[in-house]
């Protein structure tokens, strides 16, 4: 019989597949056709059906989804550790993502934008990570080509609030603005680079937006048949701000103008109360859970209790300056699994109440999901896109690798990520991206971090 000829195979591996049956393969092989995965199997009968063009030897290799970055901010990648310094040097002003974070967006001009979204997603590909969903940045037609470029997956936004409130005049907008913006990004880039860009709606904060820009925010959705990210239930003085205005805590304010909604996407999504999680649960909103950000500044995200519910739960890191610095998503669940465990099990005798399985599906196909996307990516299975990577088992600080779910899920972290595949194109190589020069963006980028930081500085200090 002839060999079907096929674009990609990747032999030898042990597959984590993330589907319904959470099957496991020893000795599997991924056949991969364009952008699509068209068969799972043992290597040996893959082998003798198809004919690939190019081989990936994934022997003492576990193949897995990409991990999805469930909210992230492209536009902070050059802002890793500034504060950390500048609380050195002088006490912040809080809220700190008011007076330093959008002051530090509003700074950067196109090309520092543009650099940041290269160093970014070449960033995130290297730690394993091939989709991510911007929180919502300064001018994302300057990140799109980035994007493009680096052939990582995405979701752009544009950051979007119109109370002044001490904020930079250049990021605040007005409601018509906002659409018109919004309408324009959306045409320009939703779709393109293959599939690969999806344009969101973005909501800042609830504190900086109008009643009425919400309710812009809101009809675009809507009429664009998008989805709204946005940050909620993260601070104290957020739920202080929304009883004060309103009566309400924060979901329950943004429920009285009918802004919850399946295409709602809500990160950090601490601060809930039972009723504010009654409201999540009726309007299907779907979570970002940012371990870092929320154990550092504000507490437990009531995860366990969020899955019981059926909700749909992603991880984040919220890029580098909440994260901790690194953008690696195995540390975040890591971290997560044992403030979860600190919080919800031991103080009850309940020694499991999430596992480190939960959370590496939570990291893939549960971010998937929770980005509207998970018909499409998240799970190894024929039909998906194919969007993976590759970490070895052959380092010391994994070896012996008896079980790959535990290696994947406990023990390995971005380090281990050798390869990395999206929309069946190889963007990593054997540690090495095949897209973008590494050693001149490093370059580039210790080039422009002191003029960036040197402008910051002259604005907050
Ligand atoms: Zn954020």
């Amino acid at each position: 019989m002839e060999k079907q000829p096929i674009d990609l195979l990747i032999s030898n591996g042990a597959i984590i597949t993330m589907n319904a049956a959470g099957d496991v393969f020893e000795n599997a092989a991924v056949a991969i056709q364009g952008n699509s995965i068209l068969e799972i199997g043992p290597t040996t009968q893959l082998e003798t059906k198809y004919h690939p063009a190019q081989v990936l030897d994934a022997a003492d290799h576990i193949v897995m989804p990409g991990m999805v970055d469930t909210h992230f901010h492209t536009g902070q990648q050059f802002e890793r550790a500034i504060l950390q310094r500048l609380s050195k040097e002088m006490k912040l002003r809080e809220p700190v993502w008011q007076n330093y974070l959008i002051t530090f967006e509003a700074n950067l001009s196109d090309d520092d934008i543009y650099l940041s979204a290269l160093f970014a997603y070449a960033n995130l590909l290297k730690v394993g990570t091939t989709t991510f969903a911007d929180a919502g940045g300064p001018r994302p037609e300057c990140m799109a080509p980035a994007l493009e470029k680096t052939g990582v997956r995405g979701i752009l936004a544009r950051s979007t609030l119109d109370l002044q409130q001490g904020i930079p005049l250049e990021m605040q907008d007005t409601p018509a603005g906002v659409a018109e913006k919004g309408r324009s990004l959306f045409k320009e880039w939703n779709g393109k680079a293959g599939g690969r860009i999806r344009v969101w709606m973005g909501m800042r904060q609830i504190m900086i937006c109008s009643r009425e820009l919400l309710e812009t925010i809101r009809d675009l959705a809507a009429e664009l048949k998008t989805n709204i990210h946005i940050h909620l239930a993260e601070g104290t003085y957020e739920v202080d701000f929304a009883i004060e205005k309103s009566g309400l805590r924060p979901a329950e304010y943004l429920a009285s103008l009918g802004f919850l909604a399946p295409n709602v996407h809500a990160a950090h999504s601490v601060l809930l109360s039972e009723k504010e999680l009654d409201l999540y649960q009726r309007y299907d909103v779907s979570v970002a859970h940012c371990p870092a950000a929320a154990f550092r500044y504000c507490g437990p995200t009531k995860v366990p209790e969020m899955l019981k519910r059926g909700l749909r739960v992603g991880i984040g890191s919220d890029g580098p300056l909440a994260s901790g610095g690194s953008l690696d998503l195995f540390r975040q669940i890591h971290l997560s699994l044992y403030v979860l465990s600190t919080a919800y099990g031991l103080p009850y005798r309940n020694p499991a109440p999430i596992l480190e399985e939960d959370l590496l599906r939570m990291a893939t196909l549960g971010g998937a999901r929770a980005l509207s996307w998970g018909d499409e990516i998240g799970s190894l299975e024929p039909g998906k896109k194919a969007d993976l990577i590759l970490l070895t088992r052959n380092d010391l600080d994994v070896l012996p690798s008896y079980d790959p779910l535990f290696t994947a899920a406990s023990n390995a972290s971005g380090a281990q990520v050798r390869t990395v595949v999206v929309d069946g194109k190889i963007v990593l190589k054997d540690g090495v991206l095949t897209n973008v020069d590494e050693e001149e963006l490093k370059a580039k980028v210790k080039e422009a971090a002191p003029k960036i930081v040197r402008r910051f500085l002259e604005r907050v200090q």
